[in-house]
């Protein structure tokens, strides 16, 4: 049954925001009040909000003072996870609780048990015998990413009867409507092959309790917008809704105050920069000769597990013969490679078997494997932001991480603009085999810092 409240005595054209259900809202209605949410929408949450000095980040603070369950604890365990990050103490207790969230968190942050671990428990708690309905529905934006949170759930709810089933594009749907025909508990999915699932039928979203929006800003940004609202018109208007977002830009804040009913703002110390967190240096090499210094690398210090970029598929796989030649062993991850392949290829990493892993931007962006103990810039980022990204895939989790950056002369002003918007210079690497004989340019001038 769906509460309503009576709004008899309020001024037609505002729509209540401190309700504390959401109105069964047409799409076209919803269209309309988008405009007037968009309006009002700094009156209620402002990026400033997001400033939080709870005392809760306490360094040596224990799962079991968050009220979660035995089974739960024990898989936690056996992960090996000691302390709850910042980011799983501020959510999980406010998530049992049911409320919306609205959260910043990085990934690497530890956001995915943030949810993952209310959403097993609460489910935990209320199931019955017979078969098992969706009741929580979690959305990312990439294969990769719903990939890694449906593994991350798999061991989470090991000791109960939760089930998840991880449904992304790229692959066939039978498998995956076979899973879900048998009745799984969470559903984790990327918006297209979710809305395909919808379209026939084999998906219904009627009994949602929980929908998690992850990595929200991307989503938007890859224009998925539309399917989200779409999404939310779907499920019961009592359902929690939990908004996990990297950054907080206005069109996210808008969605917040849309979508979301009382929200819960939360946003934990980020991890320490990875500007701050990983020792990062630059190579002057030319780019015939970057292969020589790889191999060089690769082989005297010992690498155990190394991401290494480059900007095309191409150059990715030419890479790879080359270091297997040296018997380094190695494989590639591009967006040409099939997805079975893709995956086959990152559990040989995770597992240790290959240690270098060559990928392109697009494939390895959402990638956590962790223990990567070095990214190794083969080719430079063109774009300064990019190097953040790249580099943010090593040093997780408190962990201390290496990135080495390979600059050849033409790639000299990508390393400026990289500086400049690190606001810092990188350590000039020394003593070095194949290094370039142009001379090394003089060093960035950071008052031209960018924003
Ligand atoms: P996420 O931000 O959810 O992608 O998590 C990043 C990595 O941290 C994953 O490899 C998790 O397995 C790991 N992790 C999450 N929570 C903890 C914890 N409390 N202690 C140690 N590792 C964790």
């Amino acid at each position: 049954m769906k509460k309503h409240k009576d709004h008899s005595d309020k001024n037609e054209s505002e729509p209540d925001l401190h309700k504390n259900t959401r109105d069964p809202i047409s799409l076209d209605k919803s269209k309309e009040l988008t405009n007037y949410f968009r309006r009002e929408a700094k009156k209620f949450i402002s990026p400033e909000d997001f400033i939080d000095t709870g005392t809760l980040t306490d360094k040596n603070r224990y799962f079991h003072e968050l009220s979660l369950t035995d089974p739960i604890h024990r898989a936690l365990s056996e992960q090996g996870y000691r302390n709850p990050t910042p980011i799983q103490i501020k959510v999980i207790p406010v998530a049992l609780q049911g409320k919306d969230i609205l959260a910043t968190a990085q990934t690497g942050s530890g956001k995915t048990a943030a949810f993952a671990l209310p959403i097993i428990q609460r489910i935990e708690a209320r199931k019955t015998r017979g078969r098992s309905f969706p009741r929580a529905l979690i959305v990312s934006p990439t294969r990769e990413l719903a990939s890694q949170i449906g593994e991350n759930i798999k061991k989470y709810a090991w000791y109960t009867r939760v089930r998840q089933v991880t449904v992304y594009g790229g692959v066939s749907k039978i498998p995956q409507t076979r899973q879900l025909k048998k009745g799984k508990d969470i559903i984790v999915a990327t918006p297209g092959r979710l809305h395909d699932l919808i379209t026939e039928g084999v998906v219904e979203l009627d009994r949602i309790e929980t929908l998690v929006l992850d990595e929200a800003d991307r989503m938007l940004d890859m224009g998925f917008i539309d399917s989200i609202l779409e999404l939310i018109l779907m499920i019961p208007d009592t359902s929690q809704i939990m908004l996990f977002s990297a950054t907080m830009p206005q069109q996210i804040v808008d969605l917040a105050n849309k979508v979301l009913v009382k929200p819960a703002i939360i946003s934990a110390d980020p991890p320490a920069s990875p500007v701050d967190s990983i020792a990062s240096s630059v190579f002057f090499v030319e780019q015939d000769d970057k292969f020589s210094l790889l191999s060089h690398i690769i082989t005297t210090e010992g690498i155990k597990k190394a991401l290494v970029f480059m900007k095309t598929k191409h150059s990715a796989d030419r890479l790879v013969k080359k270091l297997r030649k040296d018997r380094i062993r190695s494989d590639a991850i591009h967006g040409d490679k099939a997805q079975h392949l893709r995956e086959k290829t990152l559990k040989n990493f995770k597992s240790g078997d290959i240690p270098v892993l060559v990928a392109t931007d697009v494939a390895a962006l959402g990638i956590d494997v962790n223990n990567i103990t070095h990214i190794i810039n083969f080719d430079m980022p063109a774009e300064a932001e990019m190097y953040i990204h790249r580099i943010g895939r090593t040093g997780r989790v408190g962990k201390k991480g290496i990135a080495y950056n390979f600059c050849a002369e033409r790639e000299r002003h990508y390393l400026v603009g990289i500086e400049q918007l690190i606001g810092q210079h990188l350590k000039r690497a020394e003593n070095y085999p194949f290094m370039s004989q142009i001379p090394v340019p003089e060093k960035t001038d950071l008052s031209e810092k960018r924003k």
